[in-house]
């Protein structure tokens, strides 16, 4: 398979470095009483990496959880499907961390959901934005920016696949 790569592991771990750091920023700018009342919320599978890396680089004191939500089925958009099995987030200030947005439904519905148990406020972090027209949602945190191309590794599948990648790739010859 004729790959490239878009975004290497050194250029993933310098951004988030540098994300980290506006997340604790954010954090540290929350009143003083609620500072600890943040729960990040990882959308499985795809954050794995992200999700373990950046909050290994974050220091604000915070708690984490997980909600399996999918929507693609071999490289193609399927039902979405969340499964909404979490600690109660009411009177928490939520930051969702997923690994890409791209037409922003995904994220659209789980903060539609999650407003429901009445957090304190929901903002929305990914490693990777989607530059197309009509999104549903745009992420208050990202990463990297890309045009509308199909792209893998670091937790991003390929049919389920290459999410141990270190990089973040495209294919060349589709
Ligand atoms: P959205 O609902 O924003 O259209 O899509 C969100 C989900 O679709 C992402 O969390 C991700 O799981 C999947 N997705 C969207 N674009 C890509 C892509 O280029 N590569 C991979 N592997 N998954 C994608
Ligand atoms: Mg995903």
């Amino acid at each position: 398979m004729n790959e490239k790569i878009l975004f290497t592991d050194k250029e993933i771990s310098d951004s988030l470095d540098v994300l980290a750091k506006e997340l604790d920023m954010y954090i540290s700018e929350l009143p003083k009483d609620e500072q600890d009342k943040v729960i990040f919320i990882g959308l499985l599978c795809g954050c794995i990496h992200f999700v373990s890396d950046l909050t290994r680089k974050i220091k604000s004191d915070h708690k984490l959880d997980f909600i399996k939500a999918s929507s693609y089925l071999n490289n193609k958009r399927g039902d979405l499907t969340v499964d909404m099995n979490i600690r109660s987030i009411k009177d928490n200030h939520v930051i969702i961390l997923d690994d890409i947005c791209d037409t922003g439904i995904t994220l659209n519905s789980v903060v539609t959901k999650l407003s429901n148990d009445n957090p304190l406020s929901i903002k929305t972090c990914v490693l990777v934005n989607k530059n197309i027209p009509n999104k549903k949602h745009i992420p208050d945190f990202k990463v990297f920016d890309v045009d509308d191309v199909f792209i893998y590794g670091y937790g991003l599948d390929y049919n389920e696949y290459k999410r141990n990648l270190k990089d973040i790739r495209i294919k060349i010859d589709w």
